[in-house]
């Protein structure tokens, strides 16, 4: 019996036309089970001893972006954070939001933002990525710590 999960991303890789192989599918399992975006150090930690090749998850990471299977979600202190793509639209990433004091990071799935309009002739914009600072309703309840 297979597992939800492998189902789920066989079903991807068939999608985007990409071969399943062992890489592959462990790099869309890590992202699939964190439901938020992971930088690909997070990434490699959480593959522990299956992937110790930095370069293997880096060229994989890559692949996906290309096949738009996965998103760099938004760059902090210098590392992109991906995550899989399926909660997005063709135009538009869902916001982020991290919290300026515990440094969690929420996925504002569901929150409409409007495409920026007015821009100036000749851009062509691809994507839009909107990241949010503030306080998280955990860090707002406590004072002064
Ligand atoms: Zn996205
Ligand atoms: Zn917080
Ligand atoms: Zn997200």
């Amino acid at each position: 019996m297979k597992s939800e999960t492998s189902k789920r991303i066989e079903r991807l890789l068939r999608s985007v036309g990409l071969r399943r192989t062992g890489p592959r599918e462990a790099i869309l399992g890590v992202l699939m089970r964190a439901g938020k975006p992971l930088t690909q150090e997070e990434i490699a930690a959480k593959l522990g001893a299956a992937i110790p090749n930095k370069v293997t998850i880096y060229r994989t990471l890559e692949s996906f972006c290309k096949a738009s299977l996965v998103h760099k979600a938004f760059m902090q202190k210098r590392a992109w954070h991906f995550e899989l793509a399926d909660r997005c639209t063709e135009s538009q990433c869902h916001p982020h939001f991290t919290c300026k004091k515990c440094g969690v990071i929420s996925c504002l799935v569901g929150l409409p933002v409007s495409i920026i309009k007015g821009v100036k002739k000749g851009f062509v914009i691809h994507r839009q990525r909107v990241q949010l600072e503030g306080l998280c309703p955990r860090c707002v309840g406590k004072k002064g710590r």
